[in-house]
């Protein structure tokens, strides 16, 4: 198992767009249906505008769109160009994240894979979670929730991180992201922070371990408190929180190593 070794194909990059975009499909569902309090399955895909109810191919991802030529197939009314769109974009960034741990022609050993898995989790829920939040202040569990258990999952695998440290990860990050709300409900009297934040970062946690994720925890809230005071002025009442930790936990998990080298040269006065 330890020197298990693949060799990516651009077949295998393709096959993770086409995912990606199946999975943006389906978060495009999420995103306007969750704020609703709608089910993500009943009923199935209809149109909006004559409520027919979609045929199974219509629903492909990006290929559905350009058979129907953006029109309905029953009132002829236009499908908007965001849904192919999205489904593109989901998949592009999914094919990315594989790229980027696991290029084509170079052999990948058991912790590349795992590396790979994870950042491509990472990628896969930026969409759902952002833009949900941005539109209607949640972070929605369908996402979120397999998400935990799928990095966990993936902590199983050999080669990378382990699963105690996932699972510690996973506690630390939300300990200290829930205590931080309360002081800040404390501070401002009243909820600050929401439980899908905190099991947003429960997510990172079991993706990065306890450090990074606290790190991320640290950037987020850094990145939230610096863009909120100019915006509290501009927009009445809450401010999403959940695109700030996930900015957060992009950049510490490309660049964790390194902040986390510079702050310990200036902790020692190096
Ligand atoms: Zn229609």
């Amino acid at each position: 198992m330890e020197n298990l070794v693949v060799t990516p194909t651009p077949l295998f990059h393709f096959f993770v767009l086409l995912l990606g975009a199946a999975l943006g499909s389906f978060f495009t569902v999420v995103v306007y249906r969750v704020p609703l309090g709608m089910s993500i399955v009943k009923p199935p895909s209809h149109c909006p505008e004559c409520k027919n109810r979609l045929k199974w191919h219509d629903n492909l991802p990006m290929v559905g769109w350009l058979l129907l030529r953006g029109k309905c197939r029953f009132c002829k009314k236009p499908i908007p160009v965001r849904y192919p769109l999205i489904e593109f974009g989901c998949g592009l960034a999914l094919a990315a994240a594989a790229w980027c741990g696991m290029p084509p022609g170079r052999g990948a050993d058991a912790a590349a894979v795992e590396w790979t898995l994870r950042l491509m989790l990472l990628t896969a829920l930026a969409f759902p979670v952002v833009v949900t939040d941005l539109r209607s202040m949640l972070i929605p569990d369908v996402a979120v929730i397999p998400g935990i258990a799928l990095a966990l999952l993936a902590s199983l695998l050999p080669g990378g991180l382990e699963w105690r440290s996932a699972l510690a990860g996973a506690l630390a990050a939300s300990v200290a992201l829930w205590a931080f709300g309360r002081l800040m409900s404390k501070i401002l009297g009243r909820d600050a922070m929401g439980f899908g934040d905190v099991k947003l970062v429960a997510f990172f946690g079991a993706l990065m371990g306890a450090k990074f994720a606290l790190m991320s925890v640290l950037l987020g809230a850094l990145f939230g408190t610096v863009a909120t005071l100019p915006l509290a002025k501009l927009r009445k009442g809450e401010i999403p929180f959940g695109p700030f930790l996930y900015l957060g936990a992009v950049v510490v998990w490309f660049q964790g190593e390194r902040l986390w080298n510079l702050y310990l040269a200036y902790a020692t006065g190096g």
